[in-house]
């Protein structure tokens, strides 16, 4: 039999990028070759060519193609905007603007068994069916939010749930939410919520939908996708929870992974907010006060403060002494450690001296602090954070929240109370104990036989009997 050829399709951003990568892994071990058609932001981003040459060095087998950029002619956010367009109608611009380079790329493969699309570029489906492939999505977030959102995609032409102020919505497979819980857009029904909702709307139209998650962390939700629940009045496809799939790190050098060595065992808070996760100065104040009064051990991202008007511009490293209250870094150098605007995060929290994260609920950052074992601190920033919040302290009960979120500031107090409170208090060690058990059903869910295997062997048989019209 030949080798099952695959293209994987990540969109744009390292949230996407990265557990895509890991899929092209789990194809390759499967036998398959893997072709990974990567898109340029639209912005020119000396990251993104770091972040590809990174990825092909450590993974010599899988091909990485950088898609040509699109026509001139076309040029991203100009679809009735201007360059100062909204960065979501830039994204979703430029993804829809991909579309011929993408199409001439699979054209001139000698053979594609399947196209795998990261969950916002549903433009590509209709590339699929023209060329006459199977076509999967890849969702990089969790069932939950499939289970909201796939529902939400309905609502393509509505205004959001700026009317339902904070009453609560529900969703088949997930606990009640909040209408504030879901994406700012959304919930505002602002005019960048018309992409997003109108691309989430097309998952229902793809062959099958490959989900990040492991079905005994969203046991509700999975049951509700499975059922056909979350689709109203169409029919869903199958869904095949096949994760965690969590980069590996690797990083041994790094700075902080030595000053780490030198920490007692699960003695140190990591904060640190995704890949664009920033906060005014004013909040990086109040973070420096509780984490110093807490007196616990820290070690935390910090980036220079955004202008939210302009989200696309990459951000200069920051002044740490101008951010943070004057001479805290001095006063907590021998139990902190601030970096500036990265971390091999991976590594950092499967380090034995790390014992809790502070994170922005990201679902990457939300499956790595569950894999280390990781008790979660819930400060959700963007996009479907606050959705992950609700699963993550609700359902799964892996984390609590960090009060004030939602406010105009989390105060220094509120830092200081929870990171006391997970690293000494019985609930904090509760916690522990519960995220310690979901590590262990994660990785047996990912072995030989578990239930992502398994799951990802039946996308396999399922793959070689699309029917295509
Ligand atoms: N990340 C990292 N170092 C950082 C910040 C983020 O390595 O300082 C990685 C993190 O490990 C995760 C990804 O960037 O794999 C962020 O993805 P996530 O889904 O958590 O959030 P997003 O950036 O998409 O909001």
């Amino acid at each position: 039999m030949t080798k099952r050829s695959v293209v994987l399709y990540p969109g744009l951003g390292v949230g996407h990028l990265t557990p895509m990568i890991e899929l092209a892994k789990v194809f390759l071990h499967h036998g398959a070759a893997v072709t990974v058609a990567l898109v340029e932001p639209p912005t020119k981003s000396p990251d993104f060519s770091a972040v590809v040459a990174r990825a092909a060095a450590s993974n010599p087998s899988v091909t990485f193609h950088v898609l040509p950029p699109p026509a001139p002619a076309d040029p991203p956010g100009s679809e009735g905007g201007t360059s100062s367009a909204h960065h979501i109608v830039v994204m979703f611009d430029h993804l829809k603007a991909m579309v011929p380079p993408l199409r001439d790329f699979l054209r001139s493969l000698p053979a594609v068994d399947a196209l795998v699309l990261d969950m916002f570029c549903g433009d590509a489906l209709d590339v699929a069916a023209e060329l006459k492939l199977p076509v999967f999505y890849f969702y990089a977030s969790g069932a939950g939010d499939l289970a909201v959102f796939l529902n939400l995609g309905r609502m393509a032409t509505s205004t959001g749930f700026a009317e339902h102020g904070d009453s609560i919505v529900s969703f088949p497979g997930a606990p009640p939410l909040k209408a504030s819980d879901l994406p700012k857009e959304i919930s505002e029904g602002s005019p960048e919520a018309k992409p997003i909702l109108g691309s989430l709307y097309r998952l229902a139209e793809a062959d099958g939908i490959l989900v990040n998650t492991f079905e005994s962390l969203e046991t509700r939700a999975v049951r509700a996708l499975r059922e056909g629940l979350c689709v109203p009045d169409r029919s869903t496809p199958p869904v095949y929870c096949i994760g965690p799939l969590v980069s590996g790190g690797g990083e041994k050098e790094h700075e902080c992974l030595r000053w780490l060595d030198k920490q007692p065992e699960n003695s140190v808070v990591f904060l640190s907010f995704g890949s664009m996760g920033t906060f005014p100065k004013q909040q990086l104040e109040e973070i420096a006060i509780g984490l110093e009064k807490s007196g616990q051990r820290f070690l935390w991202v910090v980036r220079s403060p955004r202008n939210p008007e302009d989200m696309l511009r990459p951000l200069p490293e920051p002044d740490l002494d101008a951010l943070l209250p004057e001479g805290f870094l001095g006063r907590t150098k021998d139990t902190g450690l601030v970096l500036k605007s990265w971390a091999p995060q991976v590594d950092v929290l499967r380090h034995r001296a790390t014992g809790a994260f502070v994170t922005h609920c990201g679902w990457n950052s939300t499956l790595e602090g569950i894999t280390a074992g990781l008790p979660l601190l819930c400060w959700p920033l963007y996009a479907e954070q606050r959705t992950n919040k609700v699963f993550i302290v609700e359902e799964m009960k892996l984390g609590v929240v960090m009060k004030g979120y939602d406010e105009e500031l989390v105060k220094a107090e509120e830092v200081e109370t929870k990171v006391r409170w997970v690293m000494e208090s019985e609930g904090g060690q509760a916690l522990k104990k519960r995220v310690a058990e979901a590590k262990g059903r994660a990785i047996e869910a990912i072995e030989e036989g578990g239930s992502s295997h398994a799951a990802f062997v039946e996308f396999l048989k399922d793959l070689d009997n699309v029917s295509l019209p």
